[in-house]
């Protein structure tokens, strides 16, 4: 690891780790944030090998610490997939309704989340695939505004399961958003573009970082509140995260 200020983003299994390096550092040091992200601060010198390593070993320690502060996995009840089970897409509850025949394996139709009798063996990956699909589609034209408003060049924006979190940010502003993000409303997703997007100028969470989401979204703190209590509430397959 080179000594720098800058931030490296290490990825460890399903972990992206934020890097830190510093000169006063004897020893290894490892945190999760309030917002779960994990950080690393190293002392000059640490080999990559060595860090994964350690990180490795303290998976379980990880994992409980994310738990705990991420109401993105406290206490969700377990979805049937019967028809009339409710499931979640912008904020809004709709019933499954399965169905015998469909033009596609998911879809929203009337109110209705329609599943393919054909799929229900694999109904979780059905829906996810739908979850994603739908943010593929929706996601690029909200974060637009909010981009151009924050002043950042957006690059490549995926959809896809990011274990706890909600999104997550390279350096070089390539946006992942968790297709469980869909199940907000459109007002909290906002914050978590919002989010991603302060990331592109402010990698930590610094007081600094806080100030550009509040400058760009002044109502950010109620959101985020709203955004802990409704966590809870979301379908979100154990195995499929
Ligand atoms: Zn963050």
């Amino acid at each position: 690891m080179k000594s720098s200020a800058a931030v490296e983003i290490l990825r460890v299994d399903d972990l992206d780790v934020q890097v830190r390096v510093s000169e006063r550092r004897r020893q290894v040091r490892l945190t999760v944030e309030r917002d779960s992200t994990v950080s690393v601060t190293v002392p000059p010198g640490t080999g990559q090998a060595e860090l994964v390593k350690l990180i490795r070993s303290r998976r379980q320690w990880l994992y409980g610490k994310l738990a705990e502060r991420e109401s993105l996995s406290e206490g969700r009840p377990p979805r049937e997939y019967v028809s009339g089970e409710g499931f979640l897409y912008l904020g809004r509850s709709h019933r499954l309704l399965v169905v015998e025949t469909g033009p596609t394996d998911v879809r929203l139709q009337r109110g209705r989340l329609e599943i393919r009798q054909d799929v229900l063996h694999e109904a979780s990956t059905a829906l996810i695939a739908w979850y994603t699909r739908r943010g593929v589609s929706w996601l690029p034209g909200r974060l637009r505004p909010w981009a151009q408003r924050m002043d950042v060049v957006c690059g490549e924006l995926r959809v896809r399961p990011l274990g706890y979190r909600w999104g997550s940010c390279s350096l070089h502003g390539a946006l992942n958003i968790h297709w469980a993000t869909m199940q907000l409303p459109p007002d909290l997703i906002d914050y978590v573009l919002v989010h991603e997007l302060a990331h592109v100028h402010v990698p930590e969470h610094s007081g600094r970082f806080w100030r550009t989401v509040q400058r760009a979204m002044p109502d950010c703190n109620a959101r985020r509140d709203r955004l802990r209590r409704l966590g809870p509430d979301l379908w979100l397959p154990e195995s499929k995260t």
